[in-house]
């Protein structure tokens, strides 16, 4: 079957009392044992079924179900946001003593948890470029829990060649870890491209109408001991399982996944030209324009979509405010992949609690704004940027 098909035709684990044809959403915290030694057997992790909803739900159970079925993955668990995803991937790999091995070139929270929260607790950040392969060869060493990174680095559109990080990380029998939120995992094999573990923010994508938090961690197998501590300790012990509720909107969203996707990343691509060809306009990220430096390389990885992401420099901060202020149908508002377009200035927004000097490194720039593209007509979506944009009047 092919991806789209299996996104509606994943059948559920056990037949449901009615014959539901949804999965339903099953809104109760505890589940009934015939007898005494059944749940022993339950608690002690001999039979799988849920006994306690912040552990194992039959909704979120089936919401994963789906994601395995299209990822082809071992494991995957559903959490209730993309941080609460990526901070149990994170801690299911990290101790103290032990460092990560990253880039600056990071999602704001994500970059906050590594150089400060997960830095208290003794693990060190070790932010290089990624890009290049010898910078990262020598950061590696003996106490390197994992390299991560992210496939498509938001707002700087940079992508790394995973499949020479994994000569790496193979080489040190350690995970190589990707934060895919920027592409649907349905674009691409996260295995061919040497992943070990995708994280995904489905609050993006899969959610799609922004009807819900969600994260994934999407496990290939690789690590038997990470995979036990992120279903058993993060799971347990976090708290940061999904909800039913988010569960059942993100199974719904997947049905419709395929086709929201392609039109929103041929809007992009679509509106990126559009943007690269007016003179206001200093210069577009995109990765699917065959201007962008990484674009072969990201078409190798990520298959022929580019995603629904799109940055753009103006002159100066003031131009950039200007546009945002003048817009009248796309949103000023923050998320990706809503349904409905979405522009923001992630220098005075996301990353406004960073110093300057951070932000310079980051390369988060306060020419830059980020555009989310959503299902609108591109007619309409081009003549609002043009309205915009044309600010002289
Ligand atoms: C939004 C986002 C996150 C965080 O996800 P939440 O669901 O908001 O917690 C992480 N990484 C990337 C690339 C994102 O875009």
């Amino acid at each position: 079957m092919k991806k789209s098909t299996k996104a509606i035709h994943t059948p559920f684990s056990r037949r449901d009392a009615w014959d539901a044809l949804q999965i339903p959403v099953y809104n109760s915290m505890a589940y009934e044992f015939d007898d005494a030694a059944y749940m022993s057997d339950v608690f002690a992790g001999k039979v799988i079924v849920p006994d306690y909803s912040r552990v194992l739900n039959p909704t979120v159970m089936h919401f994963e179900e789906r994601v395995i079925n299209l990822t082809g993955a071992r494991e995957v668990s559903a959490f209730n946001s993309g941080m609460a995803a990526i901070s149990a991937m994170l801690m299911s790999v990290a101790s103290a003593g032990k460092n990560i091995v990253s880039s600056k070139h990071m999602f704001g929270n994500t970059y906050l948890l590594v150089t400060r929260t997960l830095e208290r607790f003794g693990v060190e950040p070790r932010l290089v470029d990624l890009c290049n392969v010898s910078e990262v060869e020598r950061a590696v060493d003996a106490d390197t829990c994992c390299v991560f990174l992210e496939s498509v680095t938001n707002p700087q559109t940079e992508v790394a060649d995973t499949r020479e990080l994994a000569k790496i990380t193979k080489k040190w029998g350690i995970p190589l870890i990707a934060d895919t939120t920027i592409i649907p995992f349905t674009e691409f094999d996260g295995r061919k491209i040497g992943l070990d573990f995708q994280v995904v923010s489905s609050t993006k994508y899969i959610s799609g109408g922004a009807t819900s938090l969600g994260g994934l961690i999407i496990d290939y197998g690789n690590f038997p001991t990470i995979s036990e501590r992120i279903k058993k300790e993060m799971v347990f012990n976090l708290g940061g399982y999904m909800t039913p509720q988010a569960a059942y909107m993100q199974v719904l969203g997947l049905e419709t996944l395929d086709v929201r996707y392609k039109r929103q990343a041929q809007t992009a691509k679509e509106i990126a030209e559009f943007l690269e060809s007016l003179p206001e306009v200093m210069s577009v990220g995109y990765i699917g324009l065959d201007s962008h430096p990484n674009h072969n390389l990201a078409k190798e990885l990520y298959g022929d979509t580019a995603g629904a992401m799109v940055t753009f420099d103006l002159v100066d901060a003031e131009s950039c405010y200007g546009f945002i202020n003048r817009l009248k149908l796309i949103h000023r508002a923050t998320n990706l992949f809503d349904n409905r377009s979405l522009a923001i200035h992630p220098y005075s927004t996301i990353f406004v609690t960073l110093s300057d000097e951070e932000r310079r490194e980051m390369d988060v720039r306060p020419t830059t704004v980020r555009l989310s593209i959503g299902l609108e007509d591109v007619e309409d979506l081009k003549a609002d940027l043009k309205q915009a944009i044309d600010s002289k009047k």
